[in-house]
């Protein structure tokens, strides 16, 4: 069952946000890496890593995010990016494209929409299988009616009920899929609300423990490419032409993003 976020993703949040305001102040550092794991070069597909380089003249450190292939083997030549730069960009994206009210409703709309499709389309396979079910637990009747009435051996037809045997029980399982999945608990759009407003809070606060968090959550994998960064969230959205879900994305120019974060890095 697709939903922004499942049940489960949804408690493990709430809980872990509990227990990060009790403990807020454990990531005072500047130098918590929030994209360590996610963030890749667009020119080989490496990881990146953080680094830091000091400017003896000035006395001034700056933190950067760097192909991890550089100097290697493969010896990659993309340049790094400004760690504040990168992080901040992405947490405005979090905060614009993904927390943003209109988008979220949107997003629900959409897939409450699909939803209702995949529903539908799994109430035929539903359907189906409980006729087939039907139709085997006839002929194993039947069968055994014959052997009761002709007195031929059970040896005779036992490939038979095997066959049967073997089927019902692959159709029981199908069966047991499909209803698990239509049981399974989709989020509401108010409860999706409701979690987005305190994400929206942290973010606007700048927790670093909080932030990590929902980079972890939402974010699937930031590109580093050479003109620009792309962002994959872990959220599918509908496509238009056909049943498939497919990440949201959002890009920017690297340009322009090192000259909007400037001040801040
Ligand atoms: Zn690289």
């Amino acid at each position: 069952m697709p939903s922004i976020i499942d049940k489960e993703t949804f408690d493990k949040v709430q809980v872990k946000m509990a227990h990060n305001k009790r403990n807020a102040g454990h990531f005072k550092a500047r130098r918590v890496y929030m994209l360590s794991g996610l963030i890749k070069c667009g020119e080989c597909g490496s990881l990146m890593w953080g680094k830091s380089h000091f400017d003896g003249r000035h006395g001034l450190e700056y933190l950067n995010y760097e192909c991890s292939a550089k100097g290697y083997k493969q010896n990659c030549d993309s340049r790094g990016v400004r760690k504040e730069s990168i992080e901040n960009y992405v947490l405005d994206e979090l905060q614009n494209t993904l927390f943003s009210e209109v988008s979220m409703k949107k997003l629900a709309a959409m897939l409450s929409a699909y939803s209702v499709r995949m529903k539908d389309s799994s109430k035929i396979e539903l359907d189906g299988a409980l006729n087939e079910l039907a139709e085997i637990k006839v002929k194993v009747d039947r069968i055994i009616q014959l052997v009761a009435d002709s007195g031929i051996s059970i040896n005779v037809v036992k490939d038979e009920l095997k066959r049967l045997e073997d089927r019902k029980i692959t159709i029981e399982a199908c069966i047991q899929e499909i209803q698990m999945r239509n049981n399974a608990a989709a989020v509401s759009e108010d409860m999706i609300i409701g979690l987005i407003n305190k994400s929206k809070e942290s973010v606007r606060l700048r927790n670093i423990a909080e932030c990590r968090e929902f980079i972890g959550n939402y974010v699937e994998s930031v590109i580093v490419h050479r003109e620009k960064v792309e962002i994959r969230f872990k959220i599918g959205v509908p496509d238009t032409d056909n049943d498939t879900l497919s990440p949201l994305t959002v890009e920017y120019d690297l340009e322009e993003l090192k000259d909007k974060y400037r001040k801040a890095g």
